[in-house]
């Protein structure tokens, strides 16, 4: 939970400032636009990832419906997702009447490229590869594919703010990406999340529908702004921009406490342990993943449910595997996708056997900016290679 667990002054006096200057919480009740925390916090971004635009919104998952609203795509259009992600993505695209379409992931946690490619069919309009865990899915050959059947890419990054792939920030590969500012992400303002893309007609539409089809026409005041499409309310207030600046000048200390602590316990676990198996960070597509989490890939679910249990005697946690599971893991949300004949099965888990074989077996620690790093190697040896 990096960016939650250094919420103190910096974020104290942002806020306290927004108060000793009026108290504006409204972004778009400034004469001047640019007096504005969310546009402030929206150019950080840009530029920190490198891409030309960046609109927030009140959440991730807003931003993900946004984003996908702003790239076209329709009711009855098809989206591919992974079968492990958190359900706002699903939740995102079904919002929206497009169908999803689910697809297995591979040993990388993320979606799997061949499967991407069984799935299509003439009404694919959009893939929505999910960056799970901080570490990237295979961008390159998604992208390919993408470019192969005319498809657009929305990278869903919401829990991989400050990754790398390739030189280029995630988020940033695809048509569009998103990003996370909720509590438990790389960065917080509370909730929040920004939608990022070098397409103007994306920005423009997601930004659109984020603000009730406001077209932000300079030739009329705001009560006289035109429109031409359906929008909603999913703006971000000053509150949470002004945290957000404030937690972006913690980024680059972030993310090299949360590297320098993954490689210490990764590096004590290789040299003396062999047999503890982590996939995570050693087996992925990456370049630099945010390194907030640490994947144990068990010998069975039984085994993963044990360890879990153990490491919660000795005063550690998990992080959704597999406490959580069902949250992230296509094979529980009967619930949203019964509606849809292709889900409508008895035993929707098996409809993705990599997914659910992976994930029952895997258990996944939170790996923080402050912590004890000595304690959690002790614990993971005493939980974890008993069981190998
Ligand atoms: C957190 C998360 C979201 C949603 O973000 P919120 O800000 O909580 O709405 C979407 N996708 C993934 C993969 C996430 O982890």
């Amino acid at each position: 939970m990096p960016g939650s667990e250094l919420i103190g002054e910096e974020e104290k006096s942002a806020i306290n400032e927004i108060f000793d200057n009026g108290g504006m919480l409204y972004r778009y009740g400034f004469d001047n636009p640019e007096d504005s925390k969310v546009y402030q916090f929206e150019q950080k971004i840009a530029k920190y990832v490198g891409c030309k635009y960046a609109h927030a919104v009140n959440s991730g998952t807003a931003a993900l419906k946004c984003a996908i609203y702003g790239m076209g795509i329709k009711p009855g259009d098809e989206v591919i997702l992974p079968a492990f992600t958190f359900v706002a993505t699903a939740e995102a695209v079904v919002e929206l009447g497009a169908v999803p379409i689910i697809a297995d992931i591979d040993t990388t946690l993320t979606i799997d490229t061949d499967d991407i490619q069984r799935l299509i069919s003439d009404k694919t309009k959009l893939i929505i590869p999910v960056h799970m865990m901080g570490g990237s899915s295979n961008m390159k050959t998604i992208n390919e594919i993408a470019n192969d059947y005319n498809i657009l890419v929305l990278e869903d990054s919401a829990q991989a703010f400050g990754a790398i792939y390739s030189n280029k920030h995630l988020g940033t590969l695809g048509d569009a990406g998103i990003y996370s500012f909720d509590y438990g992400k790389t960065i917080t303002s509370g909730e929040g999340g920004m939608i990022v893309t070098n397409n103007h007609h994306i920005y423009q539409k997601a930004r659109e529908y984020s603000d009730h089809g406001h077209e932000m026409n300079q030739k009329f005041p705001r009560g006289k702004d035109t429109r031409n499409a359906p929008g909603f309310n999913h703006r971000m207030m000053e509150l949470q921009g002004a945290i957000g600046i404030a937690q972006m000048s913690k980024i680059d200390m972030i993310l090299s406490l949360q590297r320098q602590n993954f490689i210490k316990i990764a590096t004590e676990l290789y040299c003396e342990d062999q047999y503890i198996k982590i996939r995570h960070g050693y087996s992925r597509y990456r370049d630099q993943e945010t390194c907030d989490t640490m994947i144990f890939d068990l010998e069975d679910a039984s085994a993963a449910q044990r360890a879990a249990a153990d490491l919660i005697t000795l005063g550690m946690s998990t992080k959704n595997l597999p406490e959580a599971l069902s949250w992230h893991f296509a094979g529980y949300w009967s619930h949203i996708l019964k509606n849809y004949s292709i889900y409508n099965v008895p035993q929707l888990q098996r409809k993705w056997p990599i997914a659910q074989a992976i994930l029952s077996r895997s258990v996944a620690i939170p790996v923080n900016v402050k912590m004890d790093t000595t304690k959690t190697i002790d614990a993971i040896k005493k939980c974890l290679t008993k069981l190998t």
